[in-house]
């Protein structure tokens, strides 16, 4: 079948009229013959399976019966008349019942004729009933082409209302294959079908719409799986692969003065086997002649800093300048402060530039970035503007990186030269360091583009974060063990959640909590913090201080303090209202503590009533401390939908495959993928011609998302 007939605007097709064809394309996106081929059912109606009216479970879904009716009657009640037949196989009866078009169906149903019917029972008072069956006398069902499997098709409202129901489009689709003869062409190669003994296309389109069995569905879903995972997988490796060969970065060669000095002499502490790979796979990409970008993945507490302060030094070694990005003024602070501590031997320049810079300080920065004075700048997001320029920058670092978009990432590319040209000038080094553990096959197909670095270990000597759940009940017994922990010199945190549509409630949850808090850790033996979103910034990072210093030994929070910050004295992490964060803010902010040598503890406040989510959550925090084991069961919860960093990406808009449930299949379709591309990577192979030709339609009628890089 040539691709000019699955072009065809849906109005053509038999049955489709303009009101029809409008509805659909509002409704469900469909233009085009191939957009209703491509329309696949979200479940499907098992009717190969027939019941026993005595054997009816009421725990069945949907039924189907062959039986006859024996009787019909009207029944009067007070809301109104209902039509009641009765139904009955060798093994018992039930009562078919209708509301609904009552003249209609008593007209035309016949008794003592075989009927299959189809539909949900209703149990009571030892009997049971269907109500609206949908019915088909056995012989013309025997017949028909949606015997076995029946498909449901996604709909909305709009289109149920309209009269096109899922009978309709079923209709419509089978209406499009005796159009097409069913000829439609192989978009795979024969090599990959046969390796993988994969269903052909015609088959499958067949047996996702129509299917005749259980496992005929199976390999049709299978084989369509497969194919969407494999055209996401080539498109994204073609686009690392095109990125390598001709994106040329700085090449670093040179491991100098700066990195040996560090390395030899003022290393604070033994890098573990997870930092040296990481350092020096990153080591691999600077002295290679293409750009590096490049995501580091590491837990909370795994050590990330050090590895961008490292990485950093190999560009001043190389004549080079530095960025690194936090999302926080907080956060920059704190690095800030970290790096020049772990630089006071070393000769570099560095600055802080945020948003409560001051103007002549930052006047000064601007003018040293420039003439090359200064070697690495730390900042949030102010780092963006316009106005600053570097003289060479040769790496750019962003923390914690979810927190920012794709598009302020692209943007760094843009600060190398000191012109901001686009093309022509050679980008930085990307670096981004997320300490959201994605799981690995998620990671595949989100940041296809980027070449993943993961840190899997944590430094040696870390304590276990004791974690318990406890009720609000058990306020005063918590507050106790705050005390105890304070008196042998520990500091707190006390977290409140901060969600924007309950914003006005949540500060005065926050207010409540800590005028409470107060009241039982009074002046002058104690002293409270308090961090919030509408402090100025100047404010919070006073009271930031005051902890970080130890003059304050509770620190109550929103979830400013999510990110980032280390203060290795905390050892106790409270989170009120934990059922309302997300698992992986209650990882983050679990992160908190066990910085230090002292055993950590994070408590999980909750009010007694509890989703069967939030338990699931609660009892995960309190399992495990793994963030990717953590991580998945985030994606189990949630969806990918929802995951960080996700929704831009437009990837995971996938039509068939589910990318946490088909993770197999993806690696599968990744690994193939990556074959087909190594052993020609122009798909000129005869064999590949499919492939090709396939690869351009998609990219033509934009049915492969393009990933910004
Ligand atoms: P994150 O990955 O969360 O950014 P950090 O870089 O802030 O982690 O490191 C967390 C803490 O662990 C810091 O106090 C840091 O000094 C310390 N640390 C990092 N690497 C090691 C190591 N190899 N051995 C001991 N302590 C380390
Ligand atoms: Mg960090």
């Amino acid at each position: 079948m040539n691709a000019n007939f699955l072009q065809t605007p849906i109005d053509y097709l038999k049955g489709v009229g303009p009101n029809r064809a409008s509805l659909l394309k509002k409704e469900l996106g469909i233009h085009t013959f191939q957009d209703l081929l491509n329309l696949f059912p979200n479940r499907y109606l098992d009717r190969t399976q027939y019941y026993k009216i005595g054997q009816l479970q009421q725990t069945n879904a949907e039924v189907q019966i062959v039986g006859k009716i024996t009787h019909i009657k009207t029944v009067e009640q007070k809301r109104g008349k209902r039509l009641v037949a009765t139904f009955i196989d060798e093994t018992g009866s039930i009562e078919l019942v209708w509301f609904r078009g009552q003249k209609w169906i008593r007209e035309n149903l016949k008794l003592n004729v075989p009927y299959v019917i189809f539909g949900k029972t209703n149990y009571f008072n030892g009997s049971f009933s269907m109500p609206h069956p949908e019915m088909e006398l056995l012989e013309a069902h025997e017949k028909s082409i949606r015997s076995a499997m029946q498909p449901v098709y996604p709909s909305t409202e709009k289109l149920a209302n309209s009269g096109i129901t899922n009978r309709v489009i079923n209709g419509l689709m089978q209406q499009l294959f005796l159009e097409s003869k069913n000829n439609f062409a192989e978009t795979l190669s024969k090599p990959l079908l046969e390796q993988l003994k994969l269903a052909s296309k015609k088959e499958a389109l067949f047996n996702i719409h129509f299917p005749k069995s259980q496992v005929h569905l199976a390999r049709a879903q299978y084989r369509l799986k497969f194919e969407e995972l494999f055209y996401i997988q080539l498109q994204l490796i073609r686009k690392n692969l095109i990125h390598k060969s001709k994106i040329k970065g700085f090449t670093f060669d040179k491991i100098g003065h700066n990195f040996n000095t560090f390395f030899n002499e003022h290393l604070p502490f033994e890098l573990t086997n997870a930092q040296k790979r990481v350092i020096k796979e990153i080591r691999n990409d600077l002295g290679s002649n293409a750009q590096m970008n490049r995501l580091l993945q590491g837990d909370v507490g795994s050590g990330k800093t050090i590895v961008a302060l490292m990485s950093m030094l190999i560009a001043l070694d190389n004549g080079f300048q530095a960025c690194l990005m936090a999302p926080t003024e907080i956060l920059s602070v704190q690095h800030y402060n970290g790096l020049l501590e772990l630089c006071k031997n070393l000769n570099t320049s560095i600055e802080l530039l945020t948003g409560s810079t001051k103007t002549s300080k930052r006047r000064e920065i601007h003018e040293k970035l420039e003439n090359g004075e200064l070697d690495i700048l730390i900042g949030t997001h102010a780092l963006l503007e316009e106005k600053v320029k570097f003289k060479n920058l040769g790496l750019a670092i962003v923390d914690e990186q979810h927190r920012f978009g794709v598009e302020q990432r692209s943007k760094l590319w843009h600060k190398g030269s000191p012109s901001g040209e686009v093309g022509g000038a050679i980008p930085p080094h990307i670096l981004v360091m997320t300490a959201t553990p994605i799981p690995r096959t998620l990671a595949m197909s989100v940041y296809g583009d980027l070449d993943i670095s993961v840190i899997d270990e944590l430094p040696p000597g870390r304590k276990d974060i004791k974690t318990v759940h406890r009720f609000d009940a058990n306020r005063l017994k918590v507050f106790r063990f705050i005390k105890d922990e304070i008196l042998t010199g520990r500091q707190v945190y006390i977290v409140y959640p901060l969600i924007q549509e309950s914003e006005t409630m949540d500060y005065k949850d926050l207010m409540d909590g800590y005028e409470s808090i107060v009241r039982e850790f009074p002046l002058p033996e104690f002293q409270v913090s308090i961090v919030h979103g509408q402090m100025k910034p100047a404010d919070k990072e006073y009271e930031m201080n005051r902890f970080i210093k130890g003059e304050t030994q509770i620190m109550v929070a929103t979830t400013v303090i999510e990110v980032g910050v280390n203060v290795p004295n905390a050892s106790v992490m409270i989170i009120e209202s934990a059922e309302r964060f997300g698992l992986s803010q209650l990882h983050q902010l679990r992160g908190r503590v066990g910085r230090g040598a002292e055993q950590s503890y994070c408590i999980l406040m909750t009010g007694h009533k509890l989703s069967a989510d939030a338990k699931t959550r609660l009892e995960t925090m309190v399992r495990t401390s793994d963030g990717f084991e953590i991580a998945e069961v985030d994606l189990k919860l949630r969806g990918p939908g929802d995951l960080m960093g996700t929704q831009q990406s437009g990837v995971l808009n996938l039509r068939i495959a589910d990318i946490v449930k088909d993770s197999e299949i993806l690696k599968i379709a990744r690994s193939y993928a990556m074959q087909t591309l190594k052993a020609d990577p122009n798909l000129t192979a005869e064999e590949n011609i499919p492939i090709k030709n396939t690869y351009a339609q998609l990219v033509k009628y934009r049915n492969i998302w393009n990933y910004i890089s």
